[in-house]
């Protein structure tokens, strides 16, 4: 293998979705870059694969970005993989990503699934123009982002966690009473489930059983009308 920065997108929750290619490059690479270490290991292990991982966390990050790169300077080639989907989106992956670019060090990309386009291409809403803005500010900005968001005409794309989801719709009630949304939970695993509905609506059917797991919120774009 070229001594390179492998950017390898890994699955989001169904094992069975990830490329042959991405299989071959964990195979043949001499190290991975991983967040955690034990979420990573279900994946190898599940495909037979063994190899030197290497974690990186906010702690450890600056001194093992140091030392990746260092190593792919000296000649070794390394995977990045990310806890699911692909690697630099809305997770820490991209630090070392930007940093090996700074360095000149070759980032070669080993495409797969992301979890934001999945819930996008079964939304139903339109795709040829839409807004992916990760998750919301937790506390500063939140309100600004949401009144800036409710004025958006595009579709929007948010990652939310289980302890803020259903803040989030109560939020999109105030905000955006009238769009659909689409809340996908755990997209591609045993309990997925997909609801759809205005804010309110979803908000109703859930109510209160809500809800461990992930999500992806998709929203309609600002004036958009579902045809008959
Ligand atoms: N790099 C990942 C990607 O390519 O989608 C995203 C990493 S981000 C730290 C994790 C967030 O992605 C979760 O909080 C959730 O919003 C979303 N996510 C990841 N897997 C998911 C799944 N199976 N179903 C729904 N949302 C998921």
């Amino acid at each position: 293998m070229e001594s390179k920065l492998y950017i390898v997108s890994t699955p989001i929750g169904n094992l069975k979705d990830i490329t042959i290619r991405a299989v071959e490059t964990l195979q043949q690479v001499d190290f991975i870059a991983c967040e955690d270490t034990r979420v990573s290991s279900i994946l190898l292990n599940h495909y037979e694969i063994k190899k030197e991982l290497i974690s990186l966390n906010a702690v450890n990050e600056n001194s093992k970005i140091k030392f990746i790169l260092e190593r792919i300077c000296g000649g070794e080639s390394c995977a990045l993989i990310s806890d699911a989907g692909t690697p630099g989106i809305s997770d820490p992956g991209v630090r070392l990503i930007s940093a090996a670019i700074k360095e000149r060090i070759e980032v070669s990309p080993v495409p797969g699934v992301t979890a934001a386009i999945t819930a996008l291409s079964m939304s139903g809403l339109p795709s040829d123009s839409f807004v992916f803005e990760g998750f919301l500010p937790q506390k500063k900005g939140r309100q600004k982002m949401l009144a800036r968001l409710s004025e958006e005409e595009r579709t929007i794309i948010i990652y939310e966690s289980t302890y803020r989801i259903e803040k989030l719709i109560k939020e999109l009630v105030e905000y955006m009473p009238e769009r659909l949304i689409v809340v996908c939970r755990e997209l591609t695993k045993k309990f997925e489930e997909v609801w759809r509905g205005t804010p309110r609506q979803i908000l109703d059917s859930l109510n209160n059983k809500i809800t461990k797991g992930e999500f992806v919120v998709v929203i309609s774009p600002k004036d958009w009308k579902e045809r008959d």
